[in-house]
């Protein structure tokens, strides 16, 4: 099948609610040209000089999504285009962000990663520690990025419940900072994505109030 017959059937199966990120780190431009030809706006990259270059060469309407752990240090080469980075997982990366967006004028949209698998290997924070980042006086200070919401990935495995168990650990979660159970220094109106599902696990995901998925093997083929 084609990446244009792979997306349709993919966005044949996805709630009116959910944004679809296609994930197209480690393949070719060409790869994502045809996924763009085909309607697709939203990529996700995992490498901080791909994005850059591939942005440099592809269409300036495409919203381009850092999904992979980044290093402080590689913030400046998509500071000045990424559209939402979901891989945040530190205070010292969020003022490095901060600081980089400001360098660039504009305000970076972010997600937390929570740390939802029983594995190992996962990045993220904990639930305690994204309680403790969002009520803490050096996160209100930062003016220049605005988290929009939170980021998980669950455990790799062929047991449906304990993924479906990890997605709506992170979906609790989400809910008690939106009603505010725990407090935050956040825009309750920009507190909106709940990203989870990748393709083994993403219908799982809708079913448990996942709101943004990101798809890579499933459009464009294995990665090596
Ligand atoms: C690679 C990756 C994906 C896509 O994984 P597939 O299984 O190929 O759909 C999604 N999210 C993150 C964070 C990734 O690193």
């Amino acid at each position: 099948m084609s990446i244009a017959e792979n997306l349709n059937q993919i966005k044949n199966t996805l709630l009116p609610t959910v944004d679809l990120v296609a994930v197209s780190k480690t393949k070719p431009s060409s790869f994502i040209e045809e996924a763009y030809a085909a309607g697709q706006r939203i990529f996700g990259e995992n490498r901080p000089q791909e994005m850059k270059s591939k942005a440099e060469e592809l269409p300036k309407d495409i919203e381009w999504h850092m999904i992979g752990h980044l290093q402080s240090k590689k913030t400046k080469y998509i500071a000045p285009f990424v559209s939402l980075i979901h891989s945040v997982d530190k205070l010292s990366l969020l003022q490095e962000i901060n600081k980089r967006a400001a360098q660039n004028e504009r305000v970076i949209n972010v997600l937390l990663q929570v740390f939802i698998a029983k594995e190992e290997s996962k990045f993220g924070m904990d639930e305690q520690e994204v309680e403790e980042l969002l009520s803490s006086e050096d996160f209100k200070a930062l003016e220049n990025i605005c988290v929009v919401g939170l980021m998980g990935m669950a455990t790799n495995t062929n047991d449906e419940n304990v993924v479906r168990g990890e997605f709506k650990d992170l979906k609790i979660l989400f809910d008690s900072i939106k009603n505010s159970t725990i407090p935050a220094h956040i825009n309750m109106e920009k507190f909106t994505v709940l990203s989870m599902g990748m393709s083994g696990d993403y219908k799982i995901a809708m079913e448990e109030g996942s709101n943004m998925i990101r798809i890579g093997s499933s459009i464009f083929g294995s990665r090596d």
